[in-house]
């Protein structure tokens, strides 16, 4: 009985230092999120008005402190998502909105960021759902940053959004490294990584498809992933549109 009780206590006190592990994750995600967003603001706007008065040494430090703010910036965002998930504090605020135009946003965003590929859209229609904008955005910047970053020769990425009876769906199609097929079941789950210790390893926290998962599900829609070894990726995301309001 003794036994029982001891071992009750130790359970209690493990959950309860999770929690304030958890706590602590989420307060100092947030406490790092303002200076980063400050740092990242000011060197976008001493690049713009600095431009071409620079040495290209200095535009270089520029746009390193842009590149590694903007990365801070996206492990901040996804450290804090997979708090609020795991805290079951992960809101979803929905409302009418276009998904195409969402969708162009987006793209428009990541290619003006990857000049070695060509971002684009090669197929979209106007699709009114009701959904989170923000999340969706945030999906929509998991999914192209990831087509970047995994497809380090350059090339196309290919955005689709097409409508099939009332389900939207969308796809990010990428001709880089691709995903063993023996690693592609566990893709979506919290802090894998599919490339760790090889050298296509370039750094994460395995959260982010973690996070895309959860976006979709909370939203009644699926996500999956198809992918050749050396030849790229598909990743395609169904979101019910049957509950938008117009
Ligand atoms: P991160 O990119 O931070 O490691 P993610 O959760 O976004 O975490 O992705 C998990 C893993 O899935 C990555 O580490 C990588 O191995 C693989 N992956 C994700 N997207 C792609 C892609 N488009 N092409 C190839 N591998 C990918």
């Amino acid at each position: 009985m003794v036994g029982a009780v001891s071992v009750a206590s130790d359970v209690s006190e493990l959950t309860e230092l999770d929690r304030l592990k958890d706590e602590f994750i989420r307060v100092m995600a947030h406490e790092l999120k303002t200076p980063i967003t400050v740092l990242k603001g000011y060197a976008t706007v001493l690049s713009q008005a600095l431009g071409p008065g620079l040495s290209p040494e200095h535009a270089r430090m520029l746009q390193a402190i842009d590149r590694n703010t903007e990365r801070l910036a996206r492990l901040f965002s996804e450290l804090i998502d997979a708090q609020q998930i795991s805290l079951g504090c992960f809101e979803i605020i929905a409302q009418t909105f276009d998904l195409a135009s969402l969708v162009e946003e987006a793209v428009g965003e990541a290619a003006a960021k990857a000049p070695r590929h060509r971002v684009r859209i090669v197929w979209s229609e106007p699709i009114a759902v009701f959904a989170d904008p923000e999340r969706m955005r945030e999906l929509m910047q998991i999914l192209l940053g990831n087509a970047v970053r995994y497809s380090p020769n350059g090339g196309d990425i290919d955005v689709s959004l097409a409508q099939f009876d009332s389900v939207a769906r969308v796809s990010v199609l990428d001709h880089g490294i691709g995903i063993p097929r023996d690693r592609q079941d566990r893709i979506f789950q919290r802090f894998y990584r599919a490339h760790t210790g090889t050298a296509h390893d370039y750094g994460g926290t395995g959260l982010g498809l973690y996070v895309a998962r959860t976006i979709v599900e909370r939203h009644g829609g699926t996500i999956a992933l198809e992918s050749d070894e050396g030849r790229g990726s598909v990743f395609t995301f169904g979101l019910p549109i049957g509950n938008a309001r117009h």
